[in-house]
């Protein structure tokens, strides 16, 4: 199979995780016979220092020719710390995926039993959890009106959906369900937002062309309770972009840590795959960053993207391999991690490499 890849690194630990995802991508092509070509392009924080604009006009030319998009993340201290800074990384993400209209953003929990403790939930609860949050990404307070008084004192940020944007997602979502285990949890705040009121009618309406899956409607106050006091009642989440966006990270918890979560976002072109995680300024450049969420993105690339499962399984066994044999990287180390296993970016990517590489030789 023939691939044009585009690699978006970003900011912060952005680099040093999407340099491990490419390598995996070129293992992969070496070992399955597949010719997969590489094109890196700017965003965010590095795209605004080199051209003052967080996504220059190459790279979203870039992006509409490729197959896939490989994100690391954007961000930068300098922007959390002035909020009245005006251009800001985070608006090239937020172009990028309106451009490409992706509107969808699968987030899978993939729960390694060797990470069981290494999250503050107990084992007893978490063993078992498998869930796909479908967060819609083109809509909500992202993209609605924004504004501020002349005196300063007073903001509003306009939560707004249409619904077709929430028949799309929700139609995805249900297609996903139809190939799980045929449940739909959707997530809302209809007792209190009318655009949530929406949201649960159209969800109600698409739900009829699924009758064999399970609907569920939660608020979102309710379910952020649910998924620590029983994340294994739910199957398929689906929810809007700020909801999804809260839940996502919470449930990253249970899979152990944010360095763990893999996302790929999908519309109707170009797919894009990325780690939930930011720019995580506070270990950037000390080789601390977990790289199995960029190596996971991969998986998904693979699968999702392009349609290749066996080569998406060998990825996800590697990193399971690395788990079992009992190497951490310090964000999932816990109490009963042998210090001489705990691996920093670069030793962690390549030992999961040479998993893939073995595997291959192997088969
Ligand atoms: P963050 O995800 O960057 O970090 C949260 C915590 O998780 C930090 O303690 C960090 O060290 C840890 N962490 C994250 N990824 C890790 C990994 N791979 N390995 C080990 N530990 C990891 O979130 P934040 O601190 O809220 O935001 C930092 C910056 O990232 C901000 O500028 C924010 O705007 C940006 N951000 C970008 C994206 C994106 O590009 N998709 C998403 C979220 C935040």
């Amino acid at each position: 199979m023939k691939k044009n890849i585009l690699v978006i690194p970003g900011d912060g630990i952005g680099p040093e995780v999407t340099t491990w995802g490419k390598a995996i991508l070129e293992q992969i092509a070496e070992d399955f016979g597949h010719e997969f070509t590489f094109d890196e392009a700017l965003m965010g924080h590095a795209a605004i220092e080199a051209t003052g604009n967080p996504l220059p006009d190459e790279t979203l030319e870039k992006a509409k020719k490729s197959d896939a998009i490989l994100f690391g993340a954007v961000g930068h201290a300098m922007y959390d710390n002035d909020p009245s800074l005006k251009v800001r990384p985070e608006q090239g993400l937020l172009k990028i995926r309106k451009e490409l209209g992706l509107y969808a953003n699968l987030r899978p929990i993939l729960l390694f039993d060797e990470l069981l403790n290494a999250s503050s939930i107990k084992a007893s609860i978490l063993k078992g959890t498998d869930i796909l949050f479908f967060r819609e990404l083109t809509g909500d307070v992202y993209f609605g009106e924004k504004t501020r008084s002349e005196d300063r004192n007073t903001a509003s940020d306009l939560m707004i959906y249409h619904r077709y944007e929430v028949e799309r997602i929700a139609r995805k979502a249900y297609e996903a369900a139809m190939q799980r285990n045929k449940r739909l949890c959707s997530v809302d705040k209809a007792n209190v937002l009318e655009s949530s009121r929406l949201w649960r009618e159209t969800v109600q309406a698409i739900s009829k062309e699924y009758p064999e899956v399970k609907t569920e409607h939660m608020f979102i106050d309710n379910a952020a309770m649910q998924l620590i006091k029983d994340p294994k009642q739910f199957d398929v989440v689906l929810t809007a972009n700020l909801f999804g966006d809260i839940l996502t990270d919470e449930a990253s918890q249970i899979a152990g840590s944010m360095g763990m979560l893999a996302s790929a976002s999908i519309g109707d072109g170009t797919g894009f795959f990325e780690p939930i995680h930011g720019s995580a300024h506070d270990i950037t450049g000390k080789d601390l960053a977990n790289p199995l969420a960029s190596i996971l993105s991969v998986a998904l690339m693979l699968e999702i993207g392009f349609g290749l499962k066996e080569e998406a399984k060998v990825v996800v066994a590697a990193v399971d391999k690395a788990l079992k044999e009992g190497f951490r990287t310090n964000d999932i180390a816990d109490g009963t991690t042998n210090p001489y296993n705990v691996l920093g970016t670069k030793e962690m990517g390549k030992l999961v490499l040479k998993f893939i590489a073995q595997t291959a030789y192997t088969n």
